[in-house]
């Protein structure tokens, strides 16, 4: 998607609304950089006039001694170096100064947009990032966001003080000689020109550019979480390759840009020079008939450079931003893409669910025109245990992602307790689960607070209880720093098994009235499959819970079968007698795995 840039920069503005005396007060010194400038000149002109020739010194000067004082060189001389000194001072205080108060507003706004970002990333619908892949977003983040400090610091403000700089410049030469400013307004229009023709073709390179950068970032995001199986492959050299690839891709980019940029700066040479070819022509003849000092037309040609400052920044900065506007651009796209799933503004609040569900005509698919899910209804009632079963990409694990409102349907409606779960708060309505998922997500911290995860605010014993109910506490205690024992990236310190029954406390300390469990046993060994279980039957009781599993064991704790096949629900079975519900489950078990 491509912003207009005015929209962009009004977006940009609106969002750094906080900073904007501080970047006010930069705009004006930035302002003030020109005048000091302007002062630099005048320590030569008062030597060469005053000192070498016979011009008496200026009025300023002149103010601070008494009146027909007589200068002599030396005194001159004293006077320009001094001169030379105090302007040096000036210029050093003043730009600490900006230094400080760049840094401190660059910083800040960075952080305070990055944070908002972070904030408004998580809350992405999951489509969203299925689609772009978490290394996009970390790069939207981390890279991108810190345009928005080149743009207003290093770019736009320098670029309006560039601006005003010139026009102030142009008035002075005016003043002094109008053919030599005459010359320095001729130089505009073919600038303006080469600008317009570059920035159009640099702001598209950038922004391929930036798309690159992610990509080769993607990778070593992914090889990073997933070292495992490219070490059990063997791939590291193919990863390698890949990474290698992607990054050529941006360096070739890197490379167009830097070659636009080289011709750009190479024709305002150009122009540039035959200006000052046209200055110094100019100013020898006017020398040479009297009609100028020596010193003045050192001081015009010092003021053309300054003429020329301001407008090489502009035509840099000009270009510079293009590169800030592709990433900025990348930025608000994110911004603006619709939060998860839309909550109806007048949501009310939900204390705590029985638990009684239905489905009403429900279907739903990722991408357009690929249904997932097909027309489901079913009813369940509070309490109930649900065994969904199903081959393998049946739907199974969308079904149970459209209960607690990872995504929405696209037709039909799901009720809690009778009432719409539309009609209810999105967070609160999600605190009524608890999740078990057949591959348990930890934190990189310590496993008392992956299990506090649960309740932020449980005490000690809350803890130590749910990692009995879950029998996790005796290899908690075995572990050399207990409940404080750090467990990794991922969990990744741990076995399979410690990490779902920690996951299983965390489910316990939550006592969410409806549980839901993604085939929690498969991947464990039958010892610890009986423990989790055994953890499972106790975390089941006096709550809804939705099981999938493959297995006829841990079938025989559910009252209710949902059998899904090709997204379709294809049976419900219950209060069946017990014998002939096992018959039914093990039926259903040998259908599946046929
Ligand atoms: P399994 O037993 O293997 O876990 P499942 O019954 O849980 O299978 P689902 O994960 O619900 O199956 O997937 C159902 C279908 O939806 C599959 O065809 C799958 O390719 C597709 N699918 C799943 N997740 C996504 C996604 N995030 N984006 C697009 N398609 C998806
Ligand atoms: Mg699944």
């Amino acid at each position: 998607m491509n912003i207009p840039v005015f929209k962009l920069i009004k977006r940009i503005l609106l969002q750094v609304r906080a900073y904007w005396p501080h970047l006010i007060s930069l705009f004006f010194l930035n302002l003030i950089a020109a005048p000091i400038a302007l002062l630099k000149p005048f320590a030569l002109k008062i030597l060469i006039d005053s000192g070498f020739g016979s011009q008496p010194v200026p009025n300023f000067i002149a103010f601070f001694f008494r009146s027909n004082y007589e200068f002599s060189f030396s005194v001159v001389v004293a006077i320009s170096a001094s001169m030379v000194i105090f302007v040096a001072l000036i210029e050093n205080i003043y730009g600490l100064v900006v230094w400080i108060l760049e840094t401190f507003t660059g910083e800040k706004m960075v952080l305070n947009f990055r944070t908002q970002l972070f904030n408004h990333i998580q809350r992405l619908s999951l489509i969203y990032h299925d689609q772009k892949g978490t290394s996009d977003s970390l790069y939207r983040i981390q890279y991108d966001s810190m345009s928005i400090r080149s743009f207003l610091i290093n770019q736009t403000s320098p670029l309006l003080s560039s601006f005003i700089t010139l026009l102030s410049m142009i008035a002075v030469m005016f003043f002094f000689n109008w053919h030599f400013a005459l010359i320095a307004v001729c130089v505009i229009p073919p600038l303006l020109l080469l600008i317009k023709l570059s920035t159009t073709k640099i702001k598209k390179d950038w922004k391929k550019v930036k798309e690159d950068e992610s990509g080769a970032m993607s990778v070593v995001h992914e090889v990073l979480n997933s070292l495992r199986v490219v070490k059990a492959f063997g791939r590291e050299d193919f990863e390698e390759q890949r990474f290698t690839n992607r990054a050529d891709e941006a360096i070739k980019g890197q490379l167009k840009v830097a070659w636009s940029l080289s011709v750009f700066n190479l024709m305002v040479g150009i122009i540039f020079s035959i200006a000052t070819a046209l200055f110094l022509y100019l100013g020898a003849d006017y020398v040479r008939t009297g009609q100028m000092t020596l010193g003045e037309l050192t001081l015009v040609i010092a003021y053309l450079a300054q003429v020329f400052g301001p407008l090489q920044s502009i035509s840099k900065n000009l270009n510079d931003i293009q590169s800030s506007i592709a990433s900025i651009d990348r930025v608000i796209c994110m911004l603006d893409h619709e939060k998860e799933v839309p909550e109806n503004p007048q949501a009310i609040h939900l204390a705590k669910t029985k638990g009684a569900f239905t489905f009403k005509d429900i279907s739903f698919s990722y991408k357009k025109d690929t249904s997932i899910l097909k027309n489901i209804s079913f009813h369940i009632e509070a309490g109930e245990r649900v065994g969904i079963m199903g081959s393998t990409g049946a739907g199974k694990s969308t079904l149970v992602s459209l209960l607690n409102r990872f995504y929405d349907p696209s037709d039909g409606v799901i009720y809690i307790d009778g009432t719409d779960v539309k009609k209810y708060k999105l967070v609160d309505y999600r605190n009524q689960f608890a999740i078990v998922l057949q591959e348990p997500v930890l934190f990189s911290t310590t496993i008392g607070e992956n299990i506090r995860y649960g309740k932020p605010d449980a005490s000690e014993k809350e803890i130590i209880d749910a990692s009995k109910s879950a029998n996790a506490y005796d290899f908690i205690i075995k572990c050399k720093e207990g409940f404080d024992t750090l467990v990794g990236e991922r969990g990744m310190q741990l076995s399979g098994g410690e990490r779902q029954r920690i996951s299983l406390a965390r489910a316990f300390i939550k006592d969410a009235p409806v549980l839901i469990l993604d085939e929690p046993t498969s991947s464990v060994d039958i010892k610890t499959e009986a423990l989790i279980m055994d953890a499972m039957g106790r975390l089941m009781e006096g709550r809804t819970t939705f099981m999938i599993t493959h297995r006829l064991d841990t079938l025989d704790y559910c009252n209710v079968i949902l059998h899904i096949e090709n997204g379709k629900l294809s049976d419900i079975i219950r209060n069946e007698d017990p014998e002939r519900m096992k018959t039914i489950k093990q039926k259903l078990i040998n259908a599946v795995a046929s």
